[in-house]
């Protein structure tokens, strides 16, 4: 399959904290990628904005080793590199100060897209914001690209929309959620919308329940006192995975215009049920060999925070009525995975036998490893034996069927950046959808406060605390196998 990819138009991008660990991990390696794609216009440039005392060629030598860390030497070449590195620049700013504003203003050229993305901590997006329209940056041209965490709760999140409202109008923000960025999810989508086989489906009359999971290997070690302010629930739930079910439950938008897609996914979040406390399980993990556990990591000997959580929710609406949907995401489990999985309800009538009613259609959205999705249908068992049934998998992984381009596909930063220079949002998060989702995420915190719940521990490699299996066994149901 021939490769297609469309260059962007001439930019400026401007990454605020261009020196700090998501730019040198993610950011810069990505557009690195973009252009060795041919993606990148000659004419873009990047600026690094921090506080630390370098210039130019100080900047680029760091990029050149964060892109030598960070990509595999094989997918390196080097005369593409030399010519990356020469379209970046560096200016010294304090977010909160006045001074290298001026600089900036003069590196940016007139008549062409101007990015700056806030890789800072979110307690400086309101003075990046208030800086950039003070040094005349703010116009039209102008888009800001903000990272999570958006807000700690919905009051935090709302003073955090404010600060930005004040000085960009909602279409010049992206709000990113990496996950919308992956090109499964983006499949979802396709899937979903481009063909004519599963809408009638898609309801509480075929579908039994849907399981999404993010399970994670790794502990919190090395950001432990980040974290525990925050837990599960506010890392990975309000965000990422309330993300995921908006996608999986969204009505058909009018369009795949940015507008028409957040219009629906927004219906979603604001028709979540309250979250009972029975039907929520927070877990922690424990110590394991000489591994550390959850408090070890985040050295607070009595933290109450959850490394782990598992919950069921309803979409109260006509089309899931009756529907529940599973959430699961933890760290130190037992495999790393992210996977949405579509469980449809058994044929009405077997003819086969009693046998037969255990086995359903399954959907399975893979975000990673491996990411793909496969339809799990019923055959019959290969050879003789009678009519022995078992459900195996139509496979559709990206890099089979994409052939050797496949290999290719960008990765979420990379996409989500080019979306931004082409002023796409529709995979970024609108203000009134992350405050919609801290609304429902608010009451379920402040109820496990309120009681003083404390989770409880799993062993690390498991697939987390027991209570969680029993979330779904109570319903007769099981949590797909967390594998990798
Ligand atoms: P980091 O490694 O601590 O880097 C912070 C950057 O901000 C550095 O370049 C730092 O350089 C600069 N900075 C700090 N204070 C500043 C100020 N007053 N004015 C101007 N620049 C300032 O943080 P990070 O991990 O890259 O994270 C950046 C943002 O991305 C955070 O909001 C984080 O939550 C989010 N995020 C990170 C990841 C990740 O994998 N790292 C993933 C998701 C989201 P100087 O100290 O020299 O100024």
């Amino acid at each position: 399959m021939v490769s297609r990819v469309i260059p962007v138009d001439p930019f400026d991008l401007v990454i605020f904290g261009g020196t700090g660990d998501l730019a040198r991990r993610k950011i810069l390696p990505g557009l690195y990628r973009r252009m060795a794609a041919g993606q990148m216009p000659d004419t873009a440039r990047i600026i690094g904005a921090a506080r630390g005392e370098i210039d130019d060629s100080g900047y680029r030598q760091m990029v050149r080793d964060a892109i030598q860390t960070f990509i595999p030497k094989d997918a390196i070449d080097a005369k593409t590199l030399d010519s990356f590195l020469e379209r970046l620049g560096y200016v010294q700013i304090d977010a909160k100060g006045d001074g290298g504003w001026s600089d900036l203003k003069a590196k940016m050229r007139s008549g062409m897209v101007h990015a700056f993305y806030f890789s800072v901590a979110p307690s400086l997006f309101g003075t990046l914001a208030e800086r950039l329209h003070k040094f005349d940056m703010a116009g039209p041209d102008a888009r800001i690209v903000v990272e999570k965490p958006f807000g700690h709760d919905l009051e935090s999140a709302r003073a955090l929309n404010d600060s930005l409202a004040a000085h960009f109008d909602e279409t010049q923000i992206y709000r990113i959620d990496h996950y919308l960025g992956k090109e499964t999810v983006q499949n979802l989508m396709a899937v979903r919308f481009g063909n004519v086989l599963f809408e009638p489906l898609w309801n509480g009359q075929y579908v039994d329940h849907i399981q999404i999971t993010v399970a994670e290997t790794v502990g919190v070690g090395g950001r432990g006192a980040y974290y525990d302010r925050s837990g599960a629930m506010r890392d990975m739930v309000q965000n990422h995975l309330m993300q995921l079910l908006c996608l999986i439950a969204m009505e058909p938008p009018s369009r795949f215009d940015p507008d028409a897609v957040r219009d629906e996914k927004l219906k979603v979040i604001r028709a979540l049920t309250p979250v009972e406390p029975h039907h929520l399980v927070r877990g922690q993990y424990d110590v394991s060999g000489t591994e550390p556990s959850y408090r070890d990591d985040a050295e607070n000997p009595r933290s109450r925070t959850e490394s782990f959580i598992a919950l069921k929710t309803h979409i109260a609406n006509w089309r899931w009525a009756g529907v529940p949907f599973y959430l699961r995401t933890g760290k130190k489990l037992r495999a790393r995975t992210s996977e949405i999985a579509v469980i449809f309800k058994p044929t009405p009538h077997s003819i086969f036998g009693e046998a037969s009613s255990a086995h359903r259609n399954i959907l399975s959205i893979r975000l990673q490893p491996n990411e793909g999705i496969e339809m799990f249908v019923t055959i019959k068992e290969p050879g003789p034996g009678g009519m022995r049934l078992v459900d195996v998998p139509l496979d559709m992984s990206f890099a089979e069927a994409l052939g050797p381009d496949g290999e290719d596909v960008p990765d979420a930063y990379e996409r989500l950046i080019m979306d931004v220079i082409r002023g796409n949002q529709t995979l970024f998060m609108r203000g009134d959808e992350v405050e919609a989702a801290w609304a429902w995420t608010d009451p379920i915190i402040a109820g496990w406060e309120t009681r003083g719940d404390v989770p409880k521990t799993y062993d690390a490699g498991s697939n987390g605390p027991e209570d969680a299996l029993m979330l779904l066994h109570r319903d007769n149901r099981r949590w797909r196998e967390i594998r990798g």
